[in-house]
């Protein structure tokens, strides 16, 4: 798709359509905000159980479409085959200093599955990688500031929380676009958590951690670092 001068923010993900899930309404409250916003998928899918990576190619285009965003790249890493090894670290780090987005958002670092585990790890080290002055990479050396780890898991302690109520339509939108995984009831109920339809859990959860936050719907992110508030008075929501 279209060729991005630089990005404010990346979101990285091990397969097409994971970002869109997992936290596709701040990708598009980003897009809303004015920022420019990326996607970087780092495999094509060729794992999949349903619909073919040409299938898969065609429906991100349509989700980049609806969510509005301004690059999406597919690193071509092997599906169910990620690692964190230097090679791969050498490739993401080349669209790193190439996009040099400010923010990355990654898969949060403990996950069932291993590409997603190792996409948050790859994407962190190469975050760090790209900064260094000799590292053999094509480009610039450019690190970005912050590293946001967006997970829908239960048993996540979000460190904040993004309101999304105004995205969340258009976040079911683009993630309906993925016809071949999503487009028959038995897909929305098999692919992602079987038994669960994912349109359903998409809605339940946003809505769970919407309500925390006094909204009706919203994606939880963690940081590993402390935030430095310089006047708590002036903190959005309540305690009580
Ligand atoms: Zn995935």
């Amino acid at each position: 798709m279209i060729m991005a001068q630089t990005l404010d923010v990346l979101f990285i993900a091990a397969h097409r359509d994971d970002t869109e899930i997992v936290c596709g309404g701040t990708v598009i409250k980003l897009v809303d905000l004015g920022y420019q916003v990326g996607l970087l998928d780092l495999t094509a899918g060729e794992m999949g159980t349903r619909g073919t990576a040409a299938d898969r190619e065609a429906e991100a285009a349509e989700a980049a479409r609806l969510m509005g965003i301004a690059y999406r790249e597919n690193l071509g890493l092997p599906d169910a085959g990620l690692r964190n090894i230097p090679e791969y670290q050498q490739r993401t780090v080349t669209v790193l200093r190439r996009l040099r987005p400010q923010m990355v958002v990654l898969p949060y670092w403990k996950q069932r599955h291993p590409d997603h585990r190792e996409a948050g790890n790859l994407g962190y080290d190469a975050c760090y990688l790209a900064g260094l002055q000799k590292y053999f990479a094509p480009g610039d050396p450019h690190r970005p500031t912050r590293i946001l780890y967006s997970s829908n898991l239960r048993d996540v302690r979000h460190s904040f929380l993004v309101d999304i109520s105004a995205q969340f339509e258009r976040k079911l939108a683009a993630v309906a676009a993925y016809r071949s995984q999503f487009g028959t009831r038995e897909g929305a109920r098999e692919i992602f958590n079987p038994g669960v339809d994912i349109f359903e859990f998409m809605t339940t959860s946003a809505r769970h951690l919407g309500h925390q936050i006094g909204v009706n719907y919203a994606e939880g992110f963690t940081i590993k670092e402390y935030l430095a508030v310089e006047d708590p008075l002036k903190l959005t929501g309540r305690s009580i």
